[in-house]
């Protein structure tokens, strides 16, 4: 009966455990709690591929800006 006063320990949860939430849906990367991770439109993206898509982003309304500059410049004419 003695040994298992010892075998308490064995119900603490290691700190380093942490739980599984989410994967990345772009690239398959396992988020755990406490980890950043981001949704979208129900798309579940990691830090890294965030930061892809929010450059996408930034370049897709570039390009609309430049071309609604160029139709006005037209328009102007
Ligand atoms: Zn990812």
């Amino acid at each position: 009966m003695l040994k298992n006063l010892n075998n308490g320990l064995h119900l603490e949860i290691p700190k380093n455990k942490k739980t599984y939430m989410h994967k990345c849906d772009i690239c398959d990367k396992e988020i755990f709690e406490g980890d950043n991770c981001y949704k979208i439109d129900g798309i579940i993206y990691c830090p890294k591929c965030m930061d892809t898509h929010l450059q996408i982003i930034a370049e897709t309304i570039d390009i609309d800006a430049f071309l609604t500059d160029l139709e006005n410049k037209e328009v102007g004419d």
